[in-house]
């Protein structure tokens, strides 16, 4: 009995010392925020109308960053959170249909396909890595952060909401911050769609996107004095979905020239379309789609070019039509007026090019210019200190970024 309570006295005496060659608790690291400005084409940082963007690249790094095909916000969105491409991580399209679930579609608009997590069960995003690896995590909106994803959301979210202002996005996040270490989330996401929505109805040229970035750029200016005022060194990574370019009702594909509209499902429309024959109609759908056309490019999904990367999923379309930049595929009426600004298009548009800026304390290096967007989950994954699951992207950004 005294030799085994002598035991346990040395076990407890010698505890201090092995703490000490342990890692530095994870409320030792700075916080690190991860910026979405949804539509915020890369050059834009050109335009000298965001100081504070300006600031962070000037202080960090920035870069162009390409966008994963196709150039729409969901699909990339979790490419950014995943480190996986649309076709590996599940979200092939802001709409999809999935041959398990021939009767529904996935759409923006309807919550009931959108918040289920059988849509995003295909990948893991990084929120739940962090919290299963201990590290608290906090969303201030991110497409699939609604969702318990793997049965598991951040520990603290928000059900997105155009109606909340910038201002109230970044104070929730400061807020956040202000909490005692123990609570206090070490990875955050912040969400911005102000600049996407002028991109889209004046186009990328328009005073209302010059007068969208300066007004998200001001509320950057926020989160960056508030971090200030609490004395707190935070790593900052914006980045953007994808970019913008002016498209016109005079450059119109209208499918329904080519083909009789009950022949097919347009599953989505615009700068890329992705069209399933209806039943029986395989032969007349293939036949009209895969011929030359002007300004449009239709292939197989299994066809396409190899740096698309894009077409494996069971949820991809069975037919993949691209637009040619500026151009716009449509299936009868369109949705929502044309003329203004879309996505969607090939990722080699340079139009399409991504924000991407970052600074903190260990933002120590620059980015070794324009990378594809899957990079960045390894960046994240460094910056807060996890082990990332295998992903498409690799690290040399993130060893570029924060080398010493
Ligand atoms: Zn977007």
């Amino acid at each position: 009995m005294k030799t085994l309570v002598l035991l346990i006295l040395t076990l407890i005496s010698a505890a201090p010392a092995m703490a000490q060659e342990a890692p530095a608790p994870a409320a030792e690291r700075a916080p690190t925020i991860l910026i979405s400005i949804d539509g915020f084409r890369s050059d834009y940082l050109d335009r000298g109308i965001s100081p504070n963007i300006a600031a962070i690249a000037a202080q960090g790094t920035s870069a162009p960053m390409r966008p994963s095909f196709p150039t729409k916000t969901f699909p990339n969105h979790y490419t950014l959170v995943t480190g996986l491409r649309p076709d590996h991580n599940g979200i092939v399209g802001n709409s999809m249909i999935d041959p398990r679930r021939p009767l529904v579609k996935f759409s923006l608009g309807d919550p009931r396909q959108a918040l289920d997590p059988f849509w995003w069960d295909e990948a893991e995003p990084i929120w739940v890595t962090a919290e299963k690896q201990g590290v608290r995590s906090a969303t201030m909106f991110w497409p699939g952060s609604e969702v318990p994803i793997h049965d598991s959301r951040p520990e603290d979210w928000q059900r997105f909401d155009q109606n909340v202002t910038g201002r109230q996005r970044v104070n929730a996040v400061l807020d956040w911050l202000r909490r005692p270490a123990d609570i206090r989330p070490q990875f955050i996401t912040l969400y911005f769609d102000t600049v996407d929505t002028a991109g889209h109805r004046f186009g990328p040229d328009s005073d209302d996107v010059n007068a969208a970035i300066r007004d998200v750029d001001g509320e950057i200016g926020h989160l960056r004095a508030g971090l200030k005022a609490m004395g707190m060194q935070a790593n900052i990574v914006i980045v953007a979905d994808h970019g913008m370019r002016a498209t016109d009702d005079a450059r119109v594909i209208q499918l329904a020239d080519i083909l009789p509209l009950d022949s097919f499902i347009m599953v989505e429309g615009g700068p890329y379309a992705a069209v399933e024959p209806a039943a029986a109609t395989d032969t007349i759908v293939y036949d009209a789609l895969l011929q030359p056309h002007d300004h449009m490019n239709c292939q197989r999904k299994e066809d396409l070019p190899e740096r698309l990367h894009y077409g494996s999923n069971p949820r991809v379309a069975a037919i993949i039509c691209i637009a040619e930049a500026g151009w716009t595929i449509l299936a009868g009426e369109p949705p929502y007026p044309v003329t203004g600004g879309a996505h969607g298009y090939d990722n080699n548009d340079p139009e399409m090019l991504a924000l991407f800026a970052a600074s903190g304390p260990d933002i120590t290096g620059q980015a070794p210019g324009t990378f594809d967007n899957v990079d960045i989950y390894p960046l994240l994954a460094r910056l807060i200190g996890i082990t990332p699951l295998a992903s498409d992207g690799n690290s040399a950004l993130a060893e570029a970024v924060t080398r010493r």
